[in-house]
């Protein structure tokens, strides 16, 4: 069943009115790959009533008052990405297509959603009941913040955008608690996963540098983002605070996500399609329509990735007997011809690894699980991946079971007893075709930066996947990710990765993405800042030319219909 996205469809429901409004930049697609859907749908488990307005025309009233005012509260997000980062590209050009968008034509997402939004509710709502911002877009600006669109530091957009409370991370469990605490009139300023405005600085929290002190002092900035990235940890993070004026915003520890919770969510019944009245074809449906999700997290803690500070640095895996129910129920699927076309994560492979320390108290502060080279205390074994693919493949009506999301295969090496295997399982039965490896730079000072590891783990895993390809009688290509103009990567940077892709590549990258210093990493610190996360000087390249001509490198012809000058040296 679709959630409401209709008065009618409400009514056919039986409802007056419902008791929670979530409001989205993307159109609405029923699956447990968007949050809108997953928020929605996991209230709905619970006993609430939950319409959806997707995409809202912000012109008027007659989309945002199309239920009235919900009986709890307003949920507002911008969708699944920034929304400036989904309406601009890196070099800042409008951008014309949108996967989220009935059609594909961009253009019904406004810049800084979550704000216009907000707006538009109040406008004919004043007083209305709390609403609370989620989605990447407010997770990753509940702090003062980074924004590229205006070279400045931002306060955190619940200041901005005059919403009452900010669902951070994966919101599930807080987004629950927080309905059931609105219900039952009981005060939910203590719900992990959220952030609020007070007038006080809560006993106990740890205060960081002020918004005005981040913004006027780099130092302060990078002090403050510090503290704020090494309390993202659910298991270790504490209650935080950051005066802004003379009011202070409050972030509460992280939401803790379990395994079951995970296995609940995803097993909710999604119909994986966009709603029948979006009016047009949404693409993002078809990518994810039958891709399921392993688990949540990354310890891979690349700096230019915002997971850590998302959905935490600790993975929480499903359970194989959830994941091999919600495999079950895809063959029952309208449309589903037996391939499941991903099984992952953020990463393919990390299914069921972690450490032992992580998940008691916390991941480690003063270093990192991957880099420079995988911790020794790291679980890395791929058998319970292994023995997941196998079992998902050999269910009845499952021809193909895919891994579509990046792999890792510095994972890979240090798994001594099944990396190989693993390998092995992808080259014969687990690629359809195209797979994803994102080595970002062959460049030991940008790679540095990025906190990823050299190119030996890679050189290795390419000649290994290649010979068990050849084994299985298969011609597979392998995409490669690269990224230009990283904190620290100048041109002679980008020569040295191209010169690399020559030598060892037998083909050319195709994807090659200029560095956007989105809100609320490292990398987006260290551009801002010019400084490395210890402190020392780090160049970065501001020039939208200069970028251009840096991704011109590994594909000249790409970077020019991008509008590339003539190359420079740096
Ligand atoms: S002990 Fe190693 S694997 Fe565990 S959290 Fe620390 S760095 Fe990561």
């Amino acid at each position: 069943m679709f959630l409401p996205i209709t008065e009618k469809e409400m009514r056919s429901l039986g409802w007056e009115r419902p008791d929670v409004i979530l409001v989205s930049g993307d159109a609405y697609i029923d699956s447990p790959f968007s949050g809108t859907a997953v928020i929605g749908k996991y209230l709905m488990s619970k006993g609430f009533k939950v319409a959806v307005i997707p995409q809202p025309e912000t012109g008027g009233g007659k989309d945002i008052c199309r239920f009235g005012e919900p009986a709890l509260f307003w949920g507002v997000s911008a969708g699944c990405v920034d929304s400036l980062v989904a309406n601009y590209t890196a070099s800042g050009k409008p951008r014309r297509s949108c996967d989220f968008t009935p059609g594909g034509v961009n253009g019904r997402r406004p810049d800084r959603a979550s704000i216009v939004y907000t707006g538009l509710i109040r406008r004919f709502y004043k007083n209305t009941v709390p609403i609370v911002l989620g989605g990447i877009e407010a997770s990753l600006r509940r702090i003062a913040h980074y924004d590229f669109k205006t070279d400045k530091i931002r306060r955190s957009l619940l200041f901005d955008a005059k919403a009452d409370i900010i669902s951070y991370g994966m919101g599930e469990a807080s987004v629950l608690e927080l309905a059931r605490a609105l219900k039952e009139g009981r005060d939910w300023r203590d719900i992990r996963g959220i952030c609020f405005v007070s007038g006080r600085k809560p006993d106990g929290a740890v205060e960081l540098p002020s918004y005005e002190e981040a913004a006027a002092d780099k130092a302060a900035f990078a002090r403050m983002f510090k503290i704020f990235y090494d309390n993202s940890d659910p298991v270790s993070g504490v209650r935080l605070a950051q005066k802004t004026g003379d009011r202070y915003l409050v972030q509460n520890e992280p939401p803790l996500i379990t395994e079951k919770l995970l296995d609940e969510i995803n097993e909710l019944d999604y119909e994986r399609e966009a709603h029948p009245l979006s009016g047009g074809e949404v693409r993002a449906a078809e990518t994810v329509r039958f891709s399921m999700a392993s688990h949540r997290g990354c310890f891979g803690s690349c700096s230019f990735c915002a997971i850590t500070v998302h959905q935490g640095r600790a993975v929480v895996s499903r359970s194989e007997a959830s994941l091999l129910r919600e495999a079950a129920a895809l063959t029952g699927k309208k449309n589903f011809r037996g391939i499941i076309t991903d099984v992952g994560g953020p990463t393919a492979n990390m299914y069921k690894m972690g450490c032992e320390k992580m998940s008691k108290y916390g991941a480690c502060r003063h270093k990192r699980c991957l880099y420079p080279k995988p911790c020794p205390s790291l679980n890395v074994s791929h058998e319970p991946l292994i023995r997941l693919l196998e079992k998902i493949s050999s269910l009845k009506g499952v021809r193909k079971v895919f891994a579509a999301s990046g792999v890792r295969p510095d994972i890979a090496a240090a798994d001594a007893e099944h990396g190989g295997a693993y390998i092995e399982a992808l080259a014969r039965r687990h690629v359809s075709g195209q797979l994803k490896l994102a080595p970002e730079s062959a460049d030991k000072r940008t790679l540095a930066q990025m906190k990823k590891p050299g190119t030996e783990s890679f050189k290795d895993f390419i000649r290994v996947y290649g010979e068990a390809s050849r084994r299985a009688g298969k011609n597979q290509f392998i995409t490669c990710y690269f990224m230009a103009a990283h904190p620290g990567c100048g041109m002679a940077g980008m020569e040295r990765t191209r010169d690399f892709v020559k030598k060892y590549l037998s083909f050319s990258p195709e994807q090659v993405q200029i560095f956007t210093p989105t809100p609320s990493t490292w990398s987006s610190c260290v551009y801002y800042t010019g400084f490395g996360e210890d402190g020392e000087p780090v160049f970065s390249v501001k020039d939208t030319a200069e970028k251009i001509r840096q991704k011109a490198v590994l594909i000249p012809e790409k970077a020019k219909a991008g509008g590339a000058g003539r190359g420079r040296r740096k």
